[in-house]
């Protein structure tokens, strides 16, 4: 197996963004994205999703928790 790195080419691992599809650069997702494992498939946030997505949860917890 002999990987290159591909600047500006989006493998089949990229990583994206679930919802607005921002792509991490290096192929690594920054500290500031969420990563969630949802049907078993491998989900990632952006920065600013996240916040929406976090929003999103707790509104959706209510007083449940
Ligand atoms: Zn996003």
């Amino acid at each position: 197996m002999d990987e290159h790195q591909h600047p500006g080419e989006a493998g089949p691992d990229a990583i994206v963004c679930a919802l607005c599809g921002a792509r991490a650069e290096n192929g690594t997702p920054p500290p500031t994205w969420l990563f969630s494992v949802e049907n078993g498939s491998r989900r990632y946030f952006c920065e600013v999703c996240s916040r929406a997505h976090i929003r999103a949860v707790e509104g959706r917890l209510d007083s449940t928790w």
